[in-house]
């Protein structure tokens, strides 16, 4: 966290990280959006089925971005909590009944990683396993994205094709993990904060499988309408 981004926080009025209103962290209403009823999705461009918990609307966005750009760690423990009810809809859905669950955060490059101080996706993976510790999960975080232009604003084939050959495995980080860890895990799951197309979650998918490692589902905390089918819903 930055200097100035500490100093504006001892001085400035909180505001919601969601919506913006006053003097609160994230208000109940935002607060809500996290707390929906698991959806999964068959995405556009997807391999794998996707499970959210909540639409991925503007509200959610602001969330997501003032997490991962603007400091706002305060919200970490919510959006984390919003994560881990999406992998335990998803080790439902796959019939999961037992870790260790291998969970594998969405890529984010070396530069994004410095200037956030290590990558959003990863530290929200790792809340979500010390929030929910019955469920065995194993951070692994071996992805890394490179060339990775912003996919706001593109149309669903433009996506597909911005994420194809954007992402690499961290050599050192698998090796890290160890090649036990990824034999003795009974699932792996992608996660990431939002998916709308699935097409960088399937470059994720393929990428992964040149470490054996082979993801049956992902967990996001926001689905986007763009290009994705509804599959199933929850009844929990
Ligand atoms: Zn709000």
């Amino acid at each position: 966290m930055g200097l100035l981004t500490e100093f504006s926080e001892l001085f400035l009025p909180r505001r919601c990280a969601g919506c913006g209103r006053e003097n609160v962290s994230l208000c109940t209403a935002c607060l809500h959006l996290l707390g929906g009823i698991p959806r999964a999705m068959e995405p556009r461009y997807g391999t794998i089925p996707v499970v959210g918990i909540a639409e991925y609307t503007s509200h959610l966005s602001h969330m997501v971005v003032n997490f991962k750009d603007n400091g706002r760690r305060d919200i970490l423990d919510p959006l984390a909590l919003g994560l881990a009810r999406s992998i335990t809809a998803a080790l439902e859905m796959t019939h999961c009944s037992s870790g260790p669950v291998l969970v594998i955060p969405a890529p984010s490059s070396q530069r994004a990683r410095r200037r956030r101080g290590g990558s959003h996706t990863a530290a929200l993976a790792r809340r979500a396993a010390a929030l929910a510790p019955e469920l065995s999960l194993q951070v692994a975080d071996v992805l890394r994205s490179h060339r990775r232009r912003d996919q706001v604003g593109l149309g669903a084939r433009a996506r597909e094709e911005n994420a194809w050959g954007t992402q690499l495995i961290d050599a050192g980080q698998v090796n890290a993990l160890g090649r036990t860890a990824i034999a003795e895990a009974h699932i792996s799951i992608l996660v990431d904060d939002f998916a709308t197309t699935g097409a960088t979650l399937a470059e994720s998918a393929r990428i992964l499988a040149s470490v054996q490692i082979r993801p049956a589902i992902a967990a996001v905390i926001g689905l986007g309408r763009g290009g994705t089918r509804f599959v199933s819903p929850f009844t929990v």
